[in-house]
């Protein structure tokens, strides 16, 4: 069984200190649920941008829950419990994770799909397509218009 949590955590990319501790596949809901974690005594970096304290003991968690890429047709959903740390200069901040950008409920891999299909076809289709509301994608596709936005200035 581990093995196959080391195939997940190889597939996601996930380099230190996350692993993949548990995966739940039903197939009468038609999803596929990977549960992330870090070990106990793991430091982050503080999220602080211009921060260069790499290694901030952590103070508390936040559960969260991303939607990813699905798994064939059926949906996937990557949960962690992700730590705040307490940083000497700028004390408690949330970890920014390396698969998702910070406030989304969508995986970066999820997001650049929305984009990807949101140029070819109208939101309506991709929000049918990809089970999600449309109201979620607009929020994805605002969000990085805004970015490429400030970007071209
Ligand atoms: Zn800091």
């Amino acid at each position: 069984m581990s093995e196959t949590l080391d195939l997940f955590k190889a597939a996601l990319g996930l380099g230190e200190p996350w692993r993949v501790t548990r995966s739940d596949f039903d197939v009468a809901q038609g999803r596929l649920d990977l549960y992330l974690d870090f070990p106990r005594g793991a430091r982050f970096a503080c999220a602080v941008a211009g921060c260069d304290q790499g290694s901030c003991p952590v103070h508390d968690t936040e559960a969260k829950t991303w939607r990813h890429l699905d798994f064939f047709q059926y949906k996937a959903f990557l949960h962690a419990r992700v730590p705040r740390t307490r940083c000497p200069e700028h004390g408690v901040h949330l970890v920014e994770v390396p698969w998702a950008r910070p406030e989304s409920g969508f995986t970066l891999l999820f997001e650049a799909l929305l984009i990807e299909f949101a140029t070819a076809m109208p939101v309506a289709r991709v929000a049918a397509m990809t089970r999600e509301h449309d109201t979620r994608i607009w929020r994805v596709l605002e969000h990085h218009v805004a970015v490429q936005g400030r970007a071209r200035r």
